[in-house]
C-alpha cells in the first residue's frame, strides 16, 4: 500500500517511467551474483506500469534469464510473492516500491528491495500552502518530518527549506532513510501534542496511519507528491479515531460469544505469537475462537466466511490496516490487534498496531 499512483502524470518536465529510481545498478549485481534462471518480478499496482521497463532491462543482461512478473497487488514487503516464486520455479525475487519488511520470516530464495525512489523534487503548489502556515510551525515545539519509502528522499530538501526559516526539525530515525514510516509502523515518531507533522506521500494512507498512532488532537499535514497538494489531515484524522473508538467501546458492553481471528499467510504477515496472545485472552473470558487463514481478505470474502462462522466480531492480525481501510463498512465489528486489546482490557486509550 505504499506505491505512488503517478502512473498517469508528469511532473516537473519529467515523463513518468524517469520519476522514479529502478535501482539498475543494484539489480544487474543482483542478477550477475545469483545468476537465476528464473527470476520473478513484484512491481505494486501504482508501479506496475514500469514492467516493460524492466523486463527489457533484465533481458538486455542476459537474454537466457525466464522473467515472471507478479500480479499480486503487492501492498508491502510484508507480502513478498514468495508462492508466485514457488510455483514457477524462480529462483530469485527482486521486490519494487518498499523497502525489507523488519517482521518478515527469511524467504527461502535471494530477494532484492528495490524502494524505487521518486526522483522529483517536493511539489511547488503544496510547498507554498505549507509555508503559509509557518507561523504555526514556528511555535510548535518541533516539526517532525515522516515520509513513505518512494518519498524518504524528499526529507531532507524539507528539513532544510524549514531551517533555513527558522524551525525546529526533527527527521526520526538515522541514516538515509530518516523519517520513513510503513503503513504499521511509525514507533520512530515522537509522540507530543505541541510538535506539528508533515507526512511526504502519495494518497492518505501513510497520514492516515500516523494519526492512529497519534491520536485525535495531532497536527498532521500531509504533502501529496503526485497531486501537488497539501492537506491538513485534523478533521479526518478526528474522524476516523472516533470511528474506531466507538466500535471498541461497542464491544466493551456487548456480551461476545465467538471471535473470528484472520491469520496472515504472507510471510510478513503471519504474526503467530500475537495470535496466540489474542486467542488465550479471548478464551480466559470463555469466548470461542475460530481461527481462519488468508493471504488477504476482502470484503466479499468476509461476507461469505461469515455466514459460516457466524462470529460476533473478527479480528485481524495479518495487516492492520484492513479493518481500517478495507472493511470498516461491514455490518459487524472488525478489528486491529490493537483494538482487541483495548476491547479486552476495558480501554478507551487507542492502540495502533498491536
Ligand atoms: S502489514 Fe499492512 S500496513 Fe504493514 S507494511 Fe504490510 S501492507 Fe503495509
Amino acid at each position: 500500500m505504499e506505491a505512488s499512483k503517478a502512473s498517469a502524470m508528469a511532473v516537473g518536465g519529467l515523463k513518468p517511467e524517469d520519476l522514479y529510481d529502478l535501482g539498475f545498478n543494484e539489480v544487474r549485481e543482483f542478477i550477475e551474483g545469483n545468476k537465476p534462471r528464473r527470476l520473478l518480478i513484484q512491481l505494486p499496482n501504482g508501479l506496475k506500469f514500469l514492467a516493460l521497463n524492466v523486463i527489457s532491462f533484465i533481458k538486455s543482461i542476459s537474454s537466457s534469464i525466464e522473467v515472471y512478473l507478479s500480479s499480486d497487488p503487492s501492498y508491502g514487503a510484508c507480502a513478498l510473492a514468495l508462492d508466485d516464486a514457488m510455483i514457477v520455479g524462480a529462483d530469485a525475487l527482486i521486490h519494487f516500491g518498499h523497502i525489507e519488511y523488519p517482521l518478515a520470516t527469511k524467504p527461502t530464495i535471494p530477494v532484492l528491495y528495490i524502494p524505487a525512489y521518486y526522483l522529483g523534487g517536493l511539489p511547488e503548489k503544496s510547498m507554498e500552502r505549507l509555508l503559509n502556515e509557518i507561523q504555526l510551525l514556528k511555535s510548535s515545539a518541533g516539526v517532525v518530518i515522516a515520509a513513505s519509502a518512494q518519498y524518504v528522499k524528499l526529507v531532507k530538501e524539507l528539513k532544510k527549506t524549514l531551517e533555513d526559516l527558522g524551525c525546529e526539525v526533527i527527521t526520526p530515525g538515522s541514516g538515509s532513510h530518516q523519517g520513513l514510516v510503513t503503513g504499521c509502523n511509525y514507533s520512530s515518531i515522537p509522540v507530543g501534542s505541541n510538535y506539528t507533522y508533515i507526512v511526504i506521500s502519495s494518497g492518505y494512507f501513510h497520514a492516515t496511519g500516523l494519526c492512529l498512532h497519534l491520536g485525535m488532537r495531532a497536527k498532521v499535514f500531509l504533502i501529496d507528491v503526485t497531486r501537488d497538494e497539501l492537506i491538513d489531515m485534523s478533521r479526518e484524522c478526528r474522524k476516523i479515531l472516533a470511528k474506531r473508538l466507538y466500535l471498541v467501546s461497542q464491544l466493551i458492553n456487548s456480551p461476545i460469544k465467538r471471535v473470528a481471528l484472520i491469520i496472515g499467510q504472507a510471510p510478513g504477515q503471519y504474526r503467530p505469537a500475537l495470535v496466540k496472545a489474542i486467542e488465550d485472552k479471548l478464551n480466559e473470558r470463555g469466548i470461542d475462537v475460530i481461527k481462519v487463514v488468508a493471504r488477504y481478505i476482502s470484503l466479499n470474502e468476509l461476507i461469505a466466511l461469515d455466514q459460516g462462522v457466524k462470529a460476533d466480531a473478527y479480528v485481524i492480525t495479518s495487516c492492520p490496516r484492513l479493518p481500517i481501510d478495507d472493511l470498516a463498512s461491514f455490518h459487524k465489528p472488525v478489528i486491529t490487534p490493537g483494538e482487541a486489546l483495548m476491547a479486552l482490557s476495558g480501554s478507551l486509550k487507542y492502540l495502533y498496531p498491536w
